[in-house]
C-alpha cells in the first residue's frame, strides 16, 4: 500500500526519496541496494515504502552472494582444488556449486563455502567419511603450514617453544604480525608458571 503521508505526524509535507544502503556478506565483501523512502519534511521522519524495499534487498543480496560464491569458486580453483572434487567429498549433487554460481545458493550453502573458502582441505577430511585421525592430521599439517608460512614471510615474526618433562609435553607458538599476536597455539598454557607466562607473553 502506498502512503501518501507521514505515519508519525500525519504531515502531507512528504517527499520520496532513492537511497543506497551499504551491507555486509558473511566474509565483509561490501554490497549496496536502492531503498525508496519517505521523507517527512516536517518531523524528519524516514519511513520504508511499501515494502518494495524487501525486493530490493533480496535481489541485491542475491547477486552479491552470486558474485561472493564465483570468487571463492576462483580462488579454490587457482589454489588447484577442483568443484567436482568439492562436490564429491561433501556428497552433493553434480554441478551443485555451478548451479549455486549461477542461481545462487541458501544460507547453508553459504556457509560451507565461506568455509571451504578459507580452509579447502575440509574436503579431505569430508573425503576421508570424517575420519577424526584424518582430521586430527589436517590440522596439525595445516597448524605446521601456518608456521612455517610465518616464519618464513618477511612481515611476521614466529616463535615456537617446547617444553617436555616425564609427566608432560607442551608446545607453544606465536605468530606475530606487525608487533601484535595474530595467532598462538598452545597445548596446555595453564598447567605451569613459566610456559603460562610465556604464553601471556606470546600473546600481547
Ligand atoms: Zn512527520
Amino acid at each position: 500500500m502506498k502512503i501518501n503521508n507521514c505515519p508519525f505526524c500525519s504531515s502531507e509535507n512528504v517527499e520520496n526519496r532513492t537511497i543506497e544502503k551499504p551491507d555486509k556478506l558473511p566474509d565483509g565483501t561490501p554490497f549496496k541496494y536502492k531503498y525508496e523512502v519517505l521523507v517527512c519534511l516536517d518531523c524528519d521522519t524516514i519511513t520504508d515504502v511499501d515494502k518494495k524495499n524487501d525486493t530490493a534487498y533480496l535481489a541485491a543480496h542475491e547477486s552479491a552472494k552470486k558474485q561472493y560464491v564465483d570468487k571463492i569458486c576462483q580462488d579454490l580453483s587457482n589454489k588447484g582444488w577442483s568443484m567436482a572434487y568439492i562436490e564429491r567429498a561433501f556428497r552433493l549433487p553434480q554441478r551443485t556449486i555451478t548451479r549455486w554460481k549461477s542461481q545462487g545458493c541458501s544460507a547453508s550453502g553459504m556457509a560451507l563455502m565461506s568455509l571451504v573458502g578459507i580452509m579447502p582441505w575440509l574436503a579431505k577430511i569430508a573425503d576421508h567419511n570424517y575420519d577424526q585421525a584424518i582430521a586430527a592430521g589436517e590440522v596439525i599439517a595445516q597448524a605446521g603450514n601456518l608456521i612455517v608460512g610465518a616464519a618464513t614471510s618477511n612481515d611476521c615474526t614466529t616463535t615456537v617453544k617446547i617444553y617436555s618433562s616425564e609427566k608432560s609435553l607442551n608446545i607453544i607458538a606465536g605468530i606475530h604480525k606487525n608487533q601484535k599476536s595474530c595467532a598462538i597455539l598452545s597445548t596446555e598454557p595453564q598447567t605451569d608458571n613459566i610456559i603460562n607466562t610465556e604464553y601471556e607473553l606470546l600473546r600481547a
